[in-house]
């Protein structure tokens, strides 16, 4: 009988890894071991009241869907950078992933190559494979605890090729941190624009900034055809299981996205819409409120984390994570960072994600912390963690 045969994309495709080290941190809970959780990636501050409010109150009045969504992103981002997008220009997908799924669908054949700053968020490299396309990773440069990481300008150039489609931006950084400044970000864009590749800039973390400017490629107007611009709602508003995120790309491939969209998801959820409405033009003091809660805690992590011996930790200047270099402590115990990962997990309870979980090799010597966490839990996460380190050097 004929065999029933999968694609043969799926053999090779990766999801998130930070859900494994979150799944196996689960069994230990329900075995009844406290869980000390650096691993998340979403705010752990509760989705906004007056959002949650508005969202009751579309699902009360049995409201069924709007195009007012679609104006009110490209109003804001018009106002917030003086420039002039179309509401045809935005497409609002599930999640910021959605947005990235579509931006490389619409223009990534067979062969295409993405140029991607490693390490860096899963998804871009995921996508890019998953369209038989080919992800191109440049590791960052790491300049060291006081400087931090950098795109490495030289080598993304001597990497484009006849074959390059897209260049990855992602600023403020996950997992590092880093925000790239003006004039890296306006060396990409004439870089891209000198060698007519697209730029994809997925800005979601852009609130999260605390040391220094954020530069977004929104600033470049006059070429926007280049740029496939995307965000969403998970992180600014503390909605990440509302699964709300956009694209802005130019009118013409916006429409046929939208035929994407419409095909596979119809519209985004009716009163998820109304309530991202209101999160854009309601009040915007929570969000800056946490993100001074965010700042505090950077600073109370990176104090305690440079306490730690062999830890090499930089003071991130944005997103809600620490990527601290333990490469001494790896090189003397003879482990590697997903080892060091899951003792830790499995002796003290604490979870953190290995920095290969971003996802090829340029963190195989550091470490993510999110700290998207209570200080408290901060303080007596990293107590245990000076300990377990503590343990390793006695043993090496
Ligand atoms: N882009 C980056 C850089 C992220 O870190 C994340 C989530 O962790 C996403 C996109 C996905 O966001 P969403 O929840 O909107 O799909």
């Amino acid at each position: 009988m004929k065999k029933i045969r999968e694609n043969v994309i799926l053999e090779n495709l990766k999801g998130e890894e930070a859900f494994i080290y979150v799944s196996k941190a689960k069994e230990l809970e329900r075995k009844g071991y406290k869980i000390i959780n650096f691993g998340i990636g979403q705010p752990d501050i509760p989705t906004f009241l007056h959002i949650i409010e508005e969202a009751k109150k579309a699902l009360d009045a049995r409201f069924t869907g709007i195009y007012e969504l679609r104006k009110t992103i490209a109003d804001y981002l018009n106002n917030k950078y003086n420039t002039d997008i179309d509401p045809g220009e935005v497409i609002v997908t599930p999640g910021a992933k959605g947005a990235i799924f579509l931006a490389l669908a619409g223009y990534l054949n067979p062969g295409d190559e993405v140029i991607i700053p490693e390490p860096s968020f899963p998804s871009y490299s995921e996508v890019t494979r998953f369209l038989n396309a080919v992800p191109k990773f440049i590791p960052l440069k790491w300049l060291g605890t006081s400087k931090g990481f950098e795109l490495d300008l030289e080598k993304i150039e001597e990497n484009i090729s006849d074959k390059t489609k897209v260049i990855v931006i992602n600023s403020p950084h996950n997992p590092t941190g880093a925000v790239f400044p003006e004039k890296q970000i306006r060396r990409i864009y004439d870089l891209a624009f000198e060698n007519n590749i697209l730029i994809l800039t997925d800005e979601i973390y852009d609130y999260f900034v605390y040391d220094g400017d954020f530069y977004s490629l929104l600033n470049f107007p006059e070429r926007r055809d280049n740029i496939l611009y995307v965000n969403g709602f998970s992180k600014t508003f503390s909605m990440t299981g509302w699964r709300l995120g956009y694209l802005i790309v130019n009118r013409k491939m916006a429409d046929k996205l939208s035929k994407i969209a419409v095909n596979i998801w119809s519209c985004p959820v009716s009163f998820v819409q109304k309530a991202a409405v209101l999160a854009l033009k309601g009040d915007w003091t929570p969000v800056h409120d946490m993100v001074k809660v965010f700042r505090r805690r950077k600073d109370i992590m990176v104090k305690k984390l440079r306490e730690i011996r062999g830890f090499e930790v930089w003071s991130s200047k944005g997103a809600f994570y620490v990527f601290p270099r333990i490469k001494t402590i790896l090189d003397d115990a003879g482990l590697t960072t997903e080892d060091f990962v899951n003792r830790l997990l499995y002796s003290k309870h604490v979870v953190v994600l290995p920095g290969t979980a971003f996802p090829d090799k340029a963190g195989d010597t550091f470490l993510r912390y999110s700290f998207a966490v209570d200080e408290e839990i901060i303080e007596k996460g990293i107590e245990k963690i000076k300990e377990f380190v503590e343990e390793l050097f006695m043993e090496s």
